[in-house]
């Protein structure tokens, strides 16, 4: 084998790994919790296994987050550019939804602890 094949290989399985790794960071989404914060103030923390619909005060106008199935979207907002409602729904911790405007930002994070119960279903 030459060294060159060998160094290619190597490249392809260290990128397969920093893929996996990726993946593996970014995919547990059963146990995300939805942050909300108004003005960068942290107004409620919602847990995503609990469908619902939540009127939230931005600063500037009324806007209404629903729950469904482990997601949480902006179900309707007062905003002008609509932005947030387009961003539809999200499931995965890192991902946001944010409204300019009325200064809402929707964060999922990772929640404590594990509930196997959940992984086991
Ligand atoms: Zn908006």
């Amino acid at each position: 084998m030459h060294t060159k094949d060998f160094l290619l290989i190597l490249i392809i399985v260290i990128a397969a790994a920093i893929l996996w790794l990726g993946f593996a960071f970014l995919s547990p989404a059963e146990n995300a919790a939805a942050v909300i914060s108004v003005d960068s103030k942290q107004a409620i923390k919602l847990d995503l296994q609990k469908d619902g619909i939540y009127e939230i005060k931005g600063m500037l106008y009324p806007c209404t987050v629903e729950i469904k199935n482990g997601r949480i979207r902006m179900e309707s907002s007062q905003c002008p550019d609509k932005i947030c409602e387009h961003t539809g729904f999200i499931s995965h911790s890192g991902q946001s939804i944010v409204c300019l405007p009325n200064r809402v930002i929707i964060e999922l994070q990772k929640q404590e602890g594990l509930q196997l119960d959940a992984v086991l279903q």
